[in-house]
């Protein structure tokens, strides 16, 4: 399981039920070695418009009629079909993205089923509300909300985490009795691909789901956002092509809920337990190679404890161990692709011509083996810059963070505050009152307190100012899928 697979094989779309090929391909290429794992059938427009008809389609038919209870044990196949093709799963993920064999079996897969599980726990346990109103004559009328599903929604989604983010808006969707055309990145074709095999295997009605492959702009992702019969778009991505698809969907009028970037901020005090948050921020800085949109890039320390800090940091940066996915003890791995490398490595480039002080890597490992031509970078950490730098700006998505001083909990605040972005925050402390005040002050729609990247699937998750639009999650994720009508009887 190191990303070695054959370059014959051709991914195909899944379109109302069918395995669709034919028209144009692209190349996927392994991010550990550089190598051609596989083709993929790009969809055309042709193509994207049968999946939206299937879409609709379904929405006429047995799906349509179904109640919840029923959606629910459809989601519940579902979620027992992804166990039963567990390692085909972290094959598909391990391939595409070089993350660890480990990591995909603990975090990525294992979320995806659960993303099923729990959206069929919520659409089955939650009420629409009722209310008895009284009338001018005296009388009495019966007020009552229906839930009923958008209709066809796309998902768009990136590459970092491909089958947990996809399951995580394909799940409450379905779970609400929508119809999905769904878009993974063109860098992460394979997993979604599984799925759709599993969709099938689970029963699940010919045309409820479909999948296109393909880029964005003037490919598949911009035909779906484009398209007249896609009645909702839910998209995670980057803040820019978040914006494009707003423009995209204004003339349809149609809703959107978009998780976007962010520049997260860790937020270390005095009091806190060190070794806790000196490992918390390896962690949330470093996990999957730092391509996760919640991953920590400015970390802000109380200067009593700065200088123990950042050498402590710098230090565990340097001993993240590289290896071959399938490796037990690999603790890093490559960026996506040889593109986000270049992009990666500028900034490293920038962050140096900007001032900063390089603590702990900045470059790229030398393996003396096929890995050379993937896409590596070290884990680095950075200090000395000043908030106007770009590199304290601009989301880097990679694994990398700045480090700087600060006095006290006004100034840390307001400098966790200082972004455009405003997407999770983490601060360790002991001091349970300033964990509150974090909570209250932080402009972050995610704020941990002495835990990173701790989720439950019930709580509310999205961002403010650029990071994102709306909230996914538990039930906020059904005020996205579902559209309510309110029904008033005259009970007279
Ligand atoms: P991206 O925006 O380049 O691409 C995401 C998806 O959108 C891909 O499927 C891509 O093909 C498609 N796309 C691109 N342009 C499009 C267009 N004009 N119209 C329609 N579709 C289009 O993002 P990426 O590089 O794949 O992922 C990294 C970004 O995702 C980072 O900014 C990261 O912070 C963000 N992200 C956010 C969250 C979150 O929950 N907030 C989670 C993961 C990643």
């Amino acid at each position: 399981m190191d990303g070695r697979r054959s370059g014959d094989l051709l991914l195909p779309n899944y379109v109302g039920g069918e395995f669709v090929t034919g028209g144009t391909s692209f190349a996927k290429v392994s991010p550990v070695t550089g190598e051609t794992l596989l083709h993929v059938a790009e969809a055309d427009q042709a193509t994207v418009d049968a999946a939206v008809t299937a879409a609709r389609a379904a929405l006429r038919g047995p799906w349509g009629a179904m109640g919840e209870g029923e959606r629910a044990a459809v989601l519940r196949r579902v979620a027992d079909e992804l166990e039963r093709r567990f390692d085909d799963l972290v094959a598909a993920e391990v391939a595409d993205t070089g993350k660890s064999v480990a990591q995909a079996r603990t975090l990525d897969i294992p979320r995806g089923a659960a993303n099923f599980r729990t959206f069929a726990d919520i659409i089955t346990a939650t009420p629409t509300e009722s209310f008895t109103t009284v009338t001018a004559s005296g009388g009495r009328a019966l007020n009552y909300a229906v839930r009923k599903p958008v209709g066809v929604v796309a998902i768009i989604v990136p590459w970092n985490l491909p089958l947990l983010l996809l399951t995580w808006k394909v799940a409450p969707a379905l779970a609400c009795g929508n119809a999905v055309v769904v878009k993974p990145s063109e860098e992460t074709p394979s997993s979604a691909t599984v799925l759709a095999e599993v969709m099938a295997a689970a029963g699940v009605p010919d045309g409820v789901f479909n999948l296109v492959h393909g880029f964005g702009p003037g490919s598949a992702g911009e035909a779906l956002t484009r398209h007249p019969g896609v009645d909702a778009i839910t998209f995670t991505g980057e803040s820019a092509t978040g914006s494009a698809i707003m423009r995209a969907a204004a003339d349809g009028v149609k809703a959107v809920s978009f998780e976007l970037g962010g520049k997260n901020a860790g937020l270390v005090f005095a009091d806190a337990d060190l070794d806790a948050a000196v490992e918390g921020s390896v962690r949330s800085s470093f996990t999957n190679g730092g391509q996760v949109c919640l991953c920590t890039e400015r970390i802000y320390v109380q200067r009593p404890v700065f200088e123990e800090f950042a050498a402590r940091l710098a230090k565990r940066a340097e001993e993240l161990a590289f290896g071959w996915p399938s490796e037990p003890a690999t603790m890093t791995m490559p960026l996506i692709s040889a593109k986000h490398r270049e992009k990666v490595l500028g900034h490293y480039e920038l962050a140096r011509a900007e001032g900063a002080t390089v603590l702990a890597g900045g470059g790229v490992p030398v393996f003396g083996d096929d890995r050379d031509s993937g896409s590596y970078v070290q884990p680095t950490v950075l200090t000395g810059l000043g908030r106007h730098a770009r590199t304290m700006r601009e989301e880097i998505f990679g694994p990398v963070c700045h480090i700087a001083p600060f006095d006290d909990e006004d100034e840390a605040f307001a400098l966790a505050n200082d972004s455009e972005y405003g997407l999770a925050a983490t601060v360790w402390t002991r001091d349970v009152g300033r964990a509150h005040r974090a909570g209250a002050r932080l402009d972050a729609g995610l704020v941990w307190v002495n835990t990173w990247f701790l989720r439950d699937l019930r709580t509310p998750f999205g961002g403010v100012k650029a990071s994102g639009v709306g909230r996914e999650g538990g039930t906020h994720s059904l005020h996205f899928y579902s559209e309510l009508t309110n029904v008033c009887v005259d009970l007279g």
